[in-house]
């Protein structure tokens, strides 16, 4: 089958052939019907050879979707010819975490070496993906494959971190966005559906700017370094009840800190590798910082069931296989306006 490959540290992914993978035990091949292209990849890519964190060659593809194309032995609850979502953060399914569907924070998988399909095990970009166990599939139920696909983390991790702020959106508050990209314009939209708060996004493309108040966002203002001042201005001095920073780079979190409300929660999601001090007289009284990973087995049942309600609905731009190294290099570059989508087809 084809694949797409992450194959010599520093050089673009590669669209090469590798063998069909067969289902072990227990394991469900799918044929990959869409894959989500997220910008962590492109962190990953960028690791230098002597720090890069898994084996390669690497099948990329953390986002993916498909029809049941053959079950492993004594596999039960799913058939051939269903449509699933694929939940990615796979833990060991046994640990504490785990047995509350927190498989994102599995407290075994680094030492039982289990990783996610795309993020060391073979991902989604390719004709069939194997998975692990049935319990890590979610049937779709009607949504159409591209649309639902960047669902399985563009939707999910801002999911699970506006889920935790829930109780300090109340009416009357404010929730900042920044960074209205694959993950960003869904959050845009979860808040929309989940909160009465007024959504205040921020980036640095006016086209993206554009996306966020389509999709929802009641203001939406240039990331700079003035970016703080408009949004304390916009609360009347008062700041954001909650941040997500779908971003993490030194600026952006910097923003996300100076408007931040009393009490409020800052949430750093993007992998920009900047942190947040905390301490007295550093940020507003009891602002709680934290940095989440992906979101837990039910969050993605209940993201999609949010989609089949017609609350969120991803921007997608669909690319083939072969056209898979170009999503990429467009991702870098800025120039995707919402979640670029493979199709093996
Ligand atoms: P994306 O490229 O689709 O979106 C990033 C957006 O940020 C773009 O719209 C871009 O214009 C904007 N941006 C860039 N610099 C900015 C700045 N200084 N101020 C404001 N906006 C700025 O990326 P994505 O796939 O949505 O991923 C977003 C981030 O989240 C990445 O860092 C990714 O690695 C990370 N991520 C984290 C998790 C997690 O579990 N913590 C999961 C998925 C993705
Ligand atoms: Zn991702
Ligand atoms: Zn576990």
């Amino acid at each position: 089958m084809k694949a797409l490959q992450y194959r010599t540290v520093g050089a673009p992914p590669e669209v090469v052939t590798v063998p069909d993978p067969e289902p072990g035990p227990g394991q469900v091949l799918l044929k990959v019907t869409a894959a989500g292209v997220c910008h962590s990849d492109i962190g990953v890519m960028s690791r230098p050879a002597e720090d890069f964190p898994f084996p390669l060659p690497l099948t990329l593809g953390h986002e993916g979707v498909g029809t049941v194309a053959a079950l492993g032995a004594g596999v039960r609850g799913v058939a051939e010819g269903d449509q699933v979502a694929v939940y990615g953060p796979w833990g060991c399914g046994t640990c504490p975490k785990c047995a509350e569907g927190k498989e994102n924070y599995c407290l075994r998988a680094a030492e039982l070496g289990i990783f996610p399909p795309g993020l060391g095990r073979p991902g989604a970009m390719a004709e069939y993906l194997l998975v692990d166990d049935p319990r890590h599939l979610v049937p779709l139920d009607g949504l159409d494959p591209v649309a639902a696909v960047p669902l399985t983390d563009a939707g999910l991790t801002p999911y699970h971190a506006v889920k935790r702020s829930l109780p300090k959106l109340v009416p009357g508050s404010t929730a900042v966005v920044i960074g209205a990209g694959g993950l960003g314009h869904v959050a845009i939209q979860l808040l929309r559906a989940l909160t009465p708060a007024r959504v205040v996004a921020l980036d640095v493309s006016a086209e993206k700017l554009r996306l966020a108040r389509a999709v929802g966002a009641h203001e939406a203002v240039v990331s700079d370094a003035k970016a703080a001042e408009a949004v304390r201005e916009l609360t009347g001095g008062r700041g954001a009840e909650a941040v997500f920073d779908f971003v993490g780079a030194a600026p952006t979190v910097r923003t996300a800190g100076a408007v931040a409300a009393v009490e409020a929660d800052v949430t750093l999601v993007g992998i920009g590798g900047a942190g947040l001090p905390v301490g007295f007289g550093l940020l507003p009284y009891e602002v709680s910082v934290n940095a989440p990973y992906w979101g837990t087995r039910s969050e993605l049942i209940e993201v999609l069931e949010l989609a089949r309600a017609g609350a969120v609905s991803v921007h997608t731009e669909t690319y083939s296989l072969d056209e898979a190294p170009l999503a990429y290099e467009r991702l870098h570059a800025g120039q995707v306006n919402g979640r670029a989508v493979i199709v093996p087809g």
